[in-house]
Parts: C-alpha cells; structure tokens; sequence
C-alpha cells in the first residue's frame, strides 16, 4: 500500500474528493517489511466487517501467517441498509454475505461459537468441543444488547418490540409489524445514549420510516424518544425532516425524551413526563461488547474493551486485540467502515508485532453515509490519530454534506451509499 502523509493531503481535498478516497482506503498505513522467517498463529473470534476484514489483510500481509476466522453464523448478515429492507425499499438476502472466498483467500473457517478464553495457555474453546491456541487472538464480536439496561425489556420483550439492532430476524420482525400497522398508527422509536453501534442508525431509521408512512399509511406517525441533547449530522436530519415529514417528531433529552421503562403487553413506552402508546415500538436499547470479551477479561466497568490506539492490543490483556464496535477507540465512531479500517490497522500491526517489528503509527478514517429517502443521502467523515493512547479527530480533515445543498448533491450522495456498500462488503467479504 502507498503511504501517504495524510494530514498534508487532507488540507488539500475537498470534502467531496475527500468521501471518494476514503471510500477507497480507509487506513492509511505502510505495508510491514516482514522479518525474514517469522510467522505466527493468529485466532480471530467474530466474522463480521472487524474480523473478516482484518483475516483477509492479515493473510494479504503475510501469507505465511496461520490465520484462522472463528464465527458462529454460516451466513452473515450486515446492518448497513437494513433500515431499508425495514420500509420495503430492499430484499435481507441482499444484506447477506456467505465466507466461501474468505475461505478461499486461504484463511480457516471454524463455524462455531466461542465459549471460552485461557489467556494463559493463550487458546480458546468453542462451543463444538474444540480448542485453538494462537500467539495473539483478535477479539471483533460487535455488540450485545443490555438486557438489564431498560426496566421491562428483555429477551421476550425484544419479540413484541423489536430492536432490529443485529439485522436479520429482528429487522424482518419490525418490517411485518409495520405493515400491518393500521394508518393512524403511532411508531415509537427510542434511542439509547451513547456510546452505541452507528450513531445516526436511529436517525437513519426514523427518516425512512416517515418515508414509509407518507406513502402507504399518511395519517400515521413516527415519535424518536431520545436519551441525548444531540446526534451525529443532527443539522442535516432536521433539515431533511422539516422538509420531507412533518409527521416526525424527535423529542429531545432535556424535553423528556428519556425512554424510563416499557410495557410489552400493552407495547406502553415510558419516560419521566408521559407515557406513549405505540402501534409499533422500536426499541434501541443500551449496548456493550459482545460477550466473548468478558470472558477474555478485555472489557472494563463500561462493557467497552480499552485498547492501545496503535495496535488494539488490549490494556487489560497482553497478546489480545480488541476491534470494531467492541473496543473503545476515543473519538472513533461505531460503523462497518471504522470497523474495517481499524482491522487493517490491527492487521498490519500484528503482524509485525509478529515479526518482532515496531507497529507503525496509522492514520484512520471513518465515512458514514445516511440515506433519509432513495434519492436523498449524506455523509459525515473523519479522519483519526493515536494520541496519548486514545483516537483523536485529526483537525481540519472530514465533516460533513453541506447544509444547503441541491438536490442533485443529495441524490447523489444516495446513489454513491450503495458503491460503499459494494466495496466494503467486497473487502470483508469477497
Ligand atoms: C440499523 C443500522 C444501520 C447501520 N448503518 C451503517 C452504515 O450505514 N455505515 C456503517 O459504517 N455502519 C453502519 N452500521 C454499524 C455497523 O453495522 C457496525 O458498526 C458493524 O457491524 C461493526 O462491525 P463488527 O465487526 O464490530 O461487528 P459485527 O459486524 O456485528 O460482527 C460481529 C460478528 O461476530 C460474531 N460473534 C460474536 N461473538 C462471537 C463468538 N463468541 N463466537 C463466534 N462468533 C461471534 C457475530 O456472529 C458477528 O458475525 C449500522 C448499524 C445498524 C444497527
């Protein structure tokens, strides 16, 4: 890979010329010189855009090294545009992806959980019985919902309010429920407080929800309960809002958006003002890393993983990285393309670790399209540094869609979402 001085280059860009390239490449980083005859043993738990991607980059450094993808599902299913499959404008099958050419890139597949961590012994248990050691393991298990995070959602509550926050079944769920939601409905959606995965997802999915309503049932709405003051591309969603749908409504946190607590059996959401009875609820409950990192012991009081912002070695555990929405990466956000970009750092940076090389110091970049209609899209990007050990905003590089742009710029933002999805799911996933 071609090493660029980013921070000259970014000055340089404009923001637009900026989107497209970090399309392209979303860490930019030297390749390793790999010591003469080192190799390694590297066991990656989590197949989705972290550790798939971090696989085939390993395996593309340094073929030598043993790599092997640990993942509990044969068929992965992205959260990126699934908000879309939720109002109808798309199929789930187009959200799934199958490991056939992760395979083929000569990487292991074991499709099975992992139950078990010996730091140790450095090895893992899976759930079919077997053991794999590793000279170094790369945890990327995304998130698990807190189940004890909001009073009266659980596991069952989840069946009657989906949170549709791992797509798949739940994002079917909530798409069967609006539809045969009556017109004249009430969609309530609540939204966590951060640190959560894909800060605008909720954003995203209120506006195509509003989309839905407007043309199959206009005398419906859809009320966002929010836990926060403010959001990622807060601007650019109310703009869109005031414009498209007058029948949404975000109540804020000051403003008693606070989701307190739920009823399942009457779908009854609860704040600290009043009590919202929904047609349909959405519920987005608090988040932490997948449960795979409580059991290697990475993650700390926050249920987030800290980890060095150089290599994602973790701070708690020596010889284990953490990456993707698990680890705690500062100024970062949660989203597939941090996600990816992080497993290529991560990759680079084991395998000179591997290699008994200094990792280099990597500059990363995040892209995060939101599409609020078909024909109406835009984008906040970012660009990262390690500083005294967290990720931190690199000044003057990124930000996001202007405020007043045409309507041309947003359609063409909308249509440019879909090759980013293309490309990342192409880069993790073949
Ligand atoms: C509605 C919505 C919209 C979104 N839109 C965008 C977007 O437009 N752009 C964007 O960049 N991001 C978006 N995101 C965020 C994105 O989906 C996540 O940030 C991304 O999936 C994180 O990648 P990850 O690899 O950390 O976790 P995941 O992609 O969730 O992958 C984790 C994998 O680990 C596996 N796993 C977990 N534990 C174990 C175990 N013990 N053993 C074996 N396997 C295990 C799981 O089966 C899973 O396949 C969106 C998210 C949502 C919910």
């Amino acid at each position: 890979m071609q090493r660029i001085d980013h921070r000259r280059s970014a000055r340089r860009l404009s923001r637009r010329d900026f989107v497209t390239a970090a399309a392209a490449a979303s860490a930019l980083l030297p390749r390793p010189a790999i010591a003469q005859g080192a190799a390694g043993n590297v066991v990656i738990i989590g197949g989705g855009f972290a550790g798939a991607s971090a696989a085939r980059a390993l395996r593309r450094l340094d073929p030598r090294i043993s790599v092997t993808l640990v993942e509990a599902s044969e068929t992965f299913t992205a959260c990126p545009f699934s908000n879309l499959v939720i109002t109808g404008l798309r199929d789930l099958k187009e959200q799934q992806f199958g490991y056939a050419k992760v395979a083929a890139a000569g990487i292991t597949m074991a499709f099975s959980s992992a139950t078990a961590v010996d730091t140790q012994a450095r090895s893992i248990t899976l759930a079919n019985g077997n053991r794999l050691s590793y000279d170094r393991l790369v945890l990327a298990p995304g998130i698990d919902l807190r189940w004890d995070g909001l009073p009266g959602y659980d596991e069952a509550a989840a069946n009657v309010m989906p949170h549709a926050w791992k797509a798949g079944e739940q994002t079917l769920l909530l798409r069967r429920q609006l539809e045969a939601m009556e017109d004249g409905g009430l969609v309530v959606i609540s939204a966590p407080a951060n640190p959560f995965r894909c800060p605008p997802g909720p954003y995203e999915r209120a506006s195509l929800i509003a989309y839905y309503l407007k043309a199959k049932k206009p005398k419906s709405k859809v009320i966002v309960l929010d836990a926060k003051d403010a959001f990622s591309k807060q601007r650019l969603f109310q703009n869109a809002w005031r414009e498209l749908y007058p029948n949404l409504e975000w109540v804020s946190l000051s403003s008693g958006g606070k989701v307190t607590s739920v009823e399942p059996a009457s779908k009854t959401v609860v704040t600290d003002f009043s009590r919202y009875q929904a047609a349909v609820a959405n519920i987005i409950p608090p988040q932490k890393a997948g449960r795979i990192v409580e059991l290697a012991q990475v993650a700390d009081r926050s249920g987030w993983c800290p980890v060095d912002a150089m290599t994602f070695e973790s701070k708690q555990q020596p010889n284990i990285h953490v990456i993707g929405d698990a680890a705690i990466m500062g100024a970062m956000p949660k989203s597939a393309f941090s996600a990816n970009a992080q497993a290529k750092v991560c990759a680079a940076a084991v395998a000179r670790l591997l290699a008994g090389q200094k990792p280099d110091e990597p500059r990363l970049i995040n892209t995060c399209y939101s599409v609020v209609a078909p024909d109406y899209g835009f984008t906040v990007a970012g660009v990262y540094r390690p500083k005294d050990g967290v990720l931190v905003d690199v000044e003057g590089a990124g930000g996001v869609s202007p405020i007043n742009a045409p309507a041309s710029v947003r359609a063409a933002e909308a249509s440019q979402a879909d090759g980013w999805f293309n490309t990342i799911t192409t880069e993790a996933f073949g």
